[in-house]
């Protein structure tokens, strides 16, 4: 089951990833992202895909 990974040292927490899908993502305290589940289900690939590519930089990905 592909799952949400993200790099927390490239975090700048922007914050594009959370106004894709707040369901999945938030940010800390501390201003980085936080994987708010890190499965997800099929009809939900695309949104996961656009939040990943929202990310100015790079910081996310989909572990297949
Ligand atoms: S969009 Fe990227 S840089 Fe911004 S909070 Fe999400 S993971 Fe971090």
């Amino acid at each position: 089951m592909p799952i949400i990974k993200a790099d927390l040292d490239l975090c700048q927490g922007y914050a594009n990833c959370v106004m894709e899908d707040a369901r999945f993502f938030d940010i800390s305290d501390d201003g980085v992202v936080v994987v708010l589940q890190e499965e997800f289900a099929k009809e939900d690939r695309t949104r996961v895909e656009a939040a990943v590519r929202s990310c100015p930089v790079s910081a996310l990905r989909i572990e297949e």
